[in-house]
């Protein structure tokens, strides 16, 4: 059982927290990158073709090239081009080159007729089809794409792999777009121990450290791991200080109220400016948030609570947001869904919670809630794909029940 609230600290609320969180995540400045390092991120420019596409009348069929207007029902074939290759003769009344996909069409053709419509006759020579053969039948004619200097791609599109493939056409080896944010991760705590090494009486794991790393690549954020810190003023001002060269620092534990929770007293000294601290969230109270500013950059500061569900439930909610943001897709806010509660479900509500739960039936969604014991309880919200969101209101809900989720 929780204690019940003190009221006479100040929390601010979740919406507020989103605010302002929202208001400092602005877009990082512009890069210029090799193309293969820029999928899914956000062009920072505007970008024309310096070539015609396609460069040349081409082939869109293996066939043969013929010229539409002659009517000769016999054509003797002169030469075969593959793509890739020049044609060197013309096309001439009564001839015909056979062609494959993708080669430049002869002078004198203006069609390719399809093998499929056309009969061998004789040595070299072929019989074409009754109908009548259009002008421009099976070519793709020059430019017919994309002029040189048309704009292809605008500033602010995201680059999905078909912006890719436009890119490469364009020869656009290197482009301007908005970068990975860096994102430093310091685990703090006197009791924690790197995966690999044995736990001793009174330590356990530091699981934070790989789960916001993990947590952040998948938010598409580039993680720099600055290893545990000791809850010491003089090792955390070092760490901190290292960390702040990154676009976002990401701290955990040391944000309460604890006789050793130095973190927010470090942050000031170093000259972090607090924004908030502790908010009307269940879990995720202690939850600290500040920025350094200087003239030509900033860092954002998360002080994320020490307890692993605490500090991912800060991270879905409030530095996913940002990193988004910081990349330059702009701020979405919570996407949450809906869902019927599969049981009746008591809210004592003080403070909005987000509570573990799995959710099934994607037609009909139905959200049963995951038991767990606190914000310490990781391995219960591994049963968990969705939070249930819960206001600052207590509420008692009725099994079917519609209630917001947030998938995770
Ligand atoms: P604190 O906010 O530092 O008081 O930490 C709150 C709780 O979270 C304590 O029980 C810590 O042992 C635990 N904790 C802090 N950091 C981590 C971490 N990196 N991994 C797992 N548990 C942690
Ligand atoms: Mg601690």
């Amino acid at each position: 059982v929780e204690p019940t609230e003190d009221l006479t600290i100040k929390m601010t609320s979740v919406e507020e927290a989103l605010r302002l969180v929202a208001k400092h995540a602005t877009p990082l400045a512009p890069q210029r990158i090799d193309l293969a390092d820029s999928p899914g991120l956000i062009l920072a420019e505007d970008v024309t073709s310096e070539l015609d596409s396609p460069p040349y009348d081409k082939a869109q069929m293996d066939g043969y090239a013929v010229a539409s207007h002659d009517q000769s029902p016999q054509r003797q074939v002169i030469e075969t081009v593959a793509a890739g290759d020049l044609p060197r003769r013309a096309v001439t009344p009564g001839t015909a080159v056979r062609i494959m996909t993708g080669a430049p069409m002869p002078e004198g053709a203006n069609a390719v007729v399809p093998f499929e419509k056309t009969k061998n006759v004789g040595a070299d020579l072929i019989e074409l089809p009754q109908t009548p053969i259009q002008p421009g039948d099976h070519v793709f004619a020059l430019g017919n794409s994309v002029r040189a200097g048309q704009t292809i791609i605008r500033q602010s599109t995201i680059l999905r792999p078909v912006e890719i493939g436009i890119l490469a056409e364009a020869g656009r080896n290197r482009i301007q777009v908005i970068p990975q944010p860096k994102v430093a991760i310091l685990p703090t705590g006197n009791e924690l121990v790197a995966v690999g090494q044995t736990v001793a009486a009174g330590q356990i794991r530091n699981s934070n450290g790989p789960l916001l790393t993990a947590a952040v690549q998948a938010a598409g954020g580039v993680p720099i791991d600055l290893g545990i810190g000791r809850d010491d003023s003089d090792e955390l001002h070092r760490l901190i200080s290292t960390g702040l060269e990154a676009d976002v620092l990401l701290l955990s534990g040391g944000v309460s109220a604890g006789d050793f929770d130095l973190v927010p007293d470090t942050l000031s000294k170093i000259g972090v400016r607090n924004v908030f601290h502790r908010i009307s969230l269940r879990p995720g109270k202690p939850l600290w948030f500040g920025v350094l500013e200087s003239q030509s950059r900033q860092t954002l500061v998360f002080g994320l609570p020490g307890n692993p569900v605490s500090s991912f439930v800060c991270f879905e909610l409030f530095v996913r947001p940002a990193l988004r943001q910081l990349a330059g897709h702009g701020f979405r806010g919570l996407h949450q869904q809906e869902a019927r509660l599969s049981g009746p479900l008591s809210h004592r509500g003080g403070r909005a919670t987000f509570r573990p739960a799995r959710w099934e039936n994607q037609d009909d969604p139905v959200v049963k809630i995951v038991p767990w014991q606190n914000s310490a309880d990781l391995a219960a919200l591994a049963a968990a794909n969705c939070l249930v969101v819960l206001p600052a209101e207590p509420l008692q809900l009725d099994s079917g029940s519609v209630v917001p989720i947030l998938l995770i």
